[in-house]
Parts: C-alpha cells; structure tokens; sequence
C-alpha cells in the first residue's frame, strides 16, 4: 500500500527540515518522496491522508515500557501492550525485564520478539536483565540476549543494591556497547516507602520514599560510569538535585543520560489527597511542586535526553486495595504524546524539534538502534499528530488491557492521528489498525 500525506507541516531536525511538504510512501515501505510530482503522484497511485494543519515527525519510540509477558498475562499481554503504544502515536518501543520469568537470558527476548511479530503493530525491543532474576547478585547472560537482540540492560523495578556488582555489570556490557539503564533506588533508604518524604507522607500518615534513595544511586552510577566507561542511562529521574547531577555529569563529558515521564512532570506530591487514590502511587513517587518545575525546565532545555511512559499495567483489583498494599505504575502510552502537547509544546515552552528530540532521536541512538529520518529512501516509520484535537481521558481512550491511570478525565489539547511502521499503517484516524 502506498499513502501521500499531504499538507502536513514535516518536522525533522536530524535532516534540518522544518516546512509543509507531501510525504509519499512507497509500497516497499520506503519514503519514495518529498513533495512528489504529479507523474509520482499517478505512478504510486497512493491512499491520500490529508495532513493540514498536523504535524509529521519520526516514529515516536518510548524506551521505558512494562508490558508483563511472559507471566503476568492478566496485567497485559505483548499484543494489547503495542495497540496502546499504537494508539498514543508510538511506532517503536522498549520493553523492561521485570517479567515472570525475568528476561535475563536469549530465549526470553526471542519469545518477546516473536509475539511483537505477531502482533504486527509497534515494534518491540526487549531490554535484558542486569542481574539473574534481578536479584542484584549474578550477572545474566549479557552476550546471549546481545545475540538474540536486546538493546540495552536494566534491572528496572529493583535498583541495584552493591556498587561493586553494578561495576561488574558495567565492565560487561561495556564490552557490548550497550548502556546500562539504572533504577535508582537504594533498599536501606527507601524500605516500605510509598510515597515522597516529606510534608505530604507526614500528612497523609504513608511510609516516606526519601529523595536521597534516588538521588545517592544516581550519584553512584555516574562515578561507576566514569570508572568504567560504561554508557549510563538513570530511569525515570524525579528530583531537582538528581537531574543537577545529571547536568554536572554531561559538562565534565560523561557518557551519561537520563529519561524523565509525564506523571514526574506534570504531577506532584500534592495530587495525593486524602482519597488515597492508588491511581497515584508509582515508583519512583510523585515529588514537590518543585522537583517537577525542574523536570520540566530541564526537558526542554536539553538536560533530560528522553521521555518515557514507564507504562505499567495493573489488573483493575489490584488497584482496588489499600494505598500502602497496592502495586507502583500507572499506564501512560496513550496519553503521553497528549500531556506533553498540552501543557509544554501548544504553550510554546518546548520546541517541535526538542519533541523530535526526546521522543524519537535521543532513545534510538541510547538503544543503538538505526536512526529513523524522513528523508527520501529512509524507512517510513512515521508519526502523524493533530495538536490541536481536544478530547477527554475516558476508559475507552486508553486501547491497551489497563486502565490505572490518574489521568482519567482529564481533558488534553492533541494526539497522533495516523502511525506507520515501514509503511505498514497501525495508527489510522486516531484507530488502531488492526
Ligand atoms: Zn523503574
């Protein structure tokens, strides 16, 4: 199938282009031109989606998703994991370790790529396990889940307690040039911790997730990263201290990123109120008003290299419990792109470029994956957003199994409308393919 869409304004910054043109894909999957002929045109005989007043970018990739296959089916499966990426505009994304069991060797990334085939909607790229079983102790098999495609390593979920085996790690995966992706958590700080130390865990009567739990692992990994010379990417980052640390780690030139999500942002600790929603407990936890100034501000000014959903399935009675026994994470692929629209890209805080940037360049290139750009004979895996297409968060929205999110009702500026993989459309008028 071949598709022109017209009229769009084409956002690219790896190819410096920035103007209205037509986007004509070929039925190889290719882009086969910018702003075609008319001879073009007829030869291709394409599907015309009309693209006024959106914008076209590279696929989006969100390299922080959880989608509980194998093990936790009744969370979420592979197959309804990417129709929610599919639904919020991503083409591409990368899939956490933590599932039963742990992807800590090849087979398990094999199976993950053989149900994402099958699906045949977002791509999916496993990350492996730091650790065997991310239990902190025994390196996994790095080589063979390198062989069998996994693009980075993490024991997201878990941080990883002795700085002397997270050199290990980093010594080993070094060898693969591979980053290793931190989840900053230190166990003897943080304990049964719920919800940030403060004001609001005094308030509230819920165990405090002190800032420093996250904030002396970030600290770590940067100093084992300048040790090693590993490639260090610290998850989910929360904290203004920790993304200054982040910020002073770029300027000595480390090999060093960070990711941020869209609750961290446009949430705070505040938002817990007395109704203990658990629609708001997620690890790391939601900061001071503060902390997500700060996110914000570095996001956009360069800090913060990605954005990521850290989307995180739960069975609706899993939610249903008291706040202290509830599971962390929230689903966050359908409404990622709309949030950061809404309250950073249509307020002009946050450039189309810079959006570019953190949703579909930076994770590519952290994940070692081919660059994706809209240029003629590059693969035509592309995102389509109206950012101007208000709508309302409601339970129908959100295509994936999950509906533990506290954006529900929530009323967003934009969306992507249309999504394609190699030319193989899996976002069509804000609905998934197939
Ligand atoms: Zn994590």
């Amino acid at each position: 199938m071949s598709y022109l869409i017209s009229g769009a304004r084409v956002v690219d910054p790896q190819v410096d282009l920035d103007r209205v043109a037509g986007v004509l894909v070929g039925d190889d999957g290719r882009i086969a031109a910018i702003d075609p002929s008319d001879d073009e045109v007829r030869a291709a005989d394409p599907v015309v989606i009309d693209g006024h007043g959106q914008v076209l970018v590279p696929g989006l990739f969100d390299m922080h998703v959880h989608f509980r296959d194998p093990g936790q089916e009744y969370k979420e499966t592979i197959a309804g994991g990417v129709r929610a990426a599919a639904k919020g505009g991503y083409t591409d994304v990368a899939t956490m370790p933590n599932t039963t069991p742990v992807c800590d060797t090849g087979t398990v990334v094999t199976y993950q790529l053989q149900k994402a085939a099958e699906a045949n909607l977002a791509r999916v790229h496993p990350i492996g396990a730091l650790t065997m079983g991310e239990r902190g102790e025994q390196l996994a098999e790095i080589g063979d889940m390198v062989q069998a495609g996994a693009c980075a390593f993490s024991d997201d979920g878990h941080g990883v307690q002795y700085a002397g085996i997270m050199r290990t790690v980093m010594d080993y995966v070094k060898q693969f040039d591979r980053v290793v992706i931190s989840h900053c958590q230190d166990d003897s700080l943080v304990g049964k911790g719920v919800v940030n130390e403060g004001v609001v865990s005094t308030r509230l009567g819920l165990a405090g997730w002190p800032a420093q739990g996250e904030e002396i692992h970030i600290d770590r990994d940067i100093q084992l990263s300048e040790l090693t010379g590993c490639a260090f990417h610290a998850a989910h980052v929360t904290t203004a201290a920790g993304v200054e640390m982040v910020r002073a780690a770029k300027e000595r030139g480390d090999d060093v990123t960070c990711e941020v999500c869209p609750h961290h942002l446009f949430l705070c600790e505040d938002d817990i109120t007395d109704a203990y929603d658990t629609n708001f407990k997620m690890n790391p936890p939601l900061r001071t008003a503060e902390d997500a100034r700060a996110l914000r501000e570095a996001l956009c000014d360069g800090t913060i290299d990605c954005l990521v959903s850290d989307h995180a399935p739960h069975a609706t009675h899993e939610k249903q419990v008291e706040f202290e026994r509830a599971p962390f994470g929230i689903v966050g692929l359908e409404t990622e792109l709309p949030l950061v629209l809404t309250h950073l890209v249509n307020p002009g805080l946050m450039t189309w470029q810079r959006l570019v940037e953190v949703t579909a360049v930076n994770p590519r290139r952290r994940c070692r994956l081919d660059p994706v750009r809209i240029e003629v004979g590059g693969e035509a895996t592309l995102t389509l957003v109206n950012p101007h297409d208000p709508f309302t968060v409601t339970e129908d929205f959100l295509a994936g199994s999950a509906h533990n999110t506290p954006f529900i009702g929530a009323r967003l500026d934009g969306r992507a409308s249309h999504a394609f993989v190699c030319g193989h459309a899996i976002l069509m008028d804000g609905k998934v393919a197939c």
